[in-house]
């Protein structure tokens, strides 16, 4: 069963040919990253716009790279939000007119459901019940499944999502775009204990995150250095705010693995690259005999091989997408 998967929610146009569910035969990734850093942030009708412009031949490249045509697919799958509506719309619109084309159901895939689904495509013998953590630019869950497309998010951001901390103190730093990995680059020379910026733990038992707190207080500290006509260590910044993201996670995670008792852990999104927050997290479910997965780098940030391996589930189970299928850029996990 091969599957084309098809991402083009943000700033990615990507295509991948996955075989029942775990072979990864082509994956390309055209990354709009250079075209946006000049702006500190994606600007979404420049996005769009680029997706037009490269998501013929992506999709082309991963079949040649797979030596197939479509009439060698059983179905395509895309992401039809949450995310940006005009770059959502262009590959909805493309999938649908390629699986019309050629005659094979179409598979919608919910973006926040495909990061976690990248964990299968390495690990297709993870077992249910399990724990997802899902933190990327625009989402912090905890999520539990009982099985395959059925679950409950048990806790989520009250306000800014872990990725997009990262990406507001980076910036205000001065270190680039994205900033998760900058953030994590500069740490890696400073001391996490330098800084003691809050953690929001919200009211006791609560399985939710806040980041606008711990964001805003690297602001101020930042802008009070500035005033004052001090430099600040950006290093010594960078490791204490990491750190202190790295810590809420992890802490949350594992209230929510003592209460549901979900033998199992999945890491997912963006965020998931950090290897602070792998650290923390191997070493903590080591110590309480639970199972930990997390995918290689590249299948954290947003791709199409996640979004084929949540569309082969899909296909598995029938649930095909309808001609009429629309981008919902606010969809959330249900
Ligand atoms: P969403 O999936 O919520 O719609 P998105 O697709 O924009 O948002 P992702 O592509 O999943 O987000 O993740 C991008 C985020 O991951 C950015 O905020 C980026 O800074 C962060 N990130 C990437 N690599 C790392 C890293 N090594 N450490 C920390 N954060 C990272
Ligand atoms: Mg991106
Ligand atoms: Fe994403």
């Amino acid at each position: 069963i091969n599957i084309l998967g098809i991402e083009t929610s943000c700033d990615e146009t990507s295509a991948a040919v996955l075989r029942n569910g775990c072979e990864l035969l082509s994956h390309i990734i055209s990354s709009q990253i250079k075209t946006h850093q000049k702006y500190g942030g994606v600007v979404p009708e420049v996005a769009s716009r680029e997706h037009i412009l490269h998501l013929q031949s992506v999709v082309e490249q991963a079949l040649q790279e797979a030596k197939m045509g479509f009439g060698d697919l059983a179905g395509i799958a895309v992401t039809y939000g949450p995310g940006l509506v005009g770059s959502l719309l262009v590959g909805v619109a493309g999938a649908k007119a390629m699986a019309y084309g050629a005659g094979i159901p179409l598979l919608g895939v919910n973006h926040l459901e495909g990061h976690i689904y990248a964990n299968f495509l390495h690990n297709p013998g993870l077992k249910f019940p399990l724990l997802a953590l899902l933190v990327s630019g625009g989402h912090s869950h905890l999520v539990y499944f009982e099985g395959h497309g059925k679950y409950q998010v048990l806790g989520q951001t009250r306000d800014d999502a872990a990725g997009e901390a990262l990406d507001k103190v980076a910036r205000t730093l001065g270190l680039g775009y994205p900033g998760g990995p900058y953030i994590q680059k500069a740490a890696l020379e400073g001391n996490p204990h330098a800084y003691e910026f809050p953690r929001a733990m919200l009211e006791p038992g609560s399985l939710d995150f806040s980041f606008s707190g711990v964001k805003s207080a690297v602001l101020n500290t930042l802008n009070s250095a500035r005033m004052k006509g001090e430099t600040v260590n950006v290093a010594d910044v960078a490791a204490s705010f990491q750190e202190a993201i790295v810590d809420v996670l992890v802490r949350k995670t594992l209230l929510a693995l003592a209460r549901t008792k979900a033998p199992t852990l999945v890491l997912a999104g963006g965020v998931a690259a950090n290897t602070l927050l792998r650290e923390r997290l191997t070493e903590a479910t080591q110590k309480r005999g639970i199972a930990f997965s997390y995918p290689p780098p590249i299948l954290c940030t947003d791709n199409g091989a996640m979004i084929a391996t949540a569309g082969y589930y899909r296909y598995l189970d029938k649930d095909y997408a309808p001609w009429n299928l629309n981008a919902i850029p606010g969809l959330n996990l249900a």
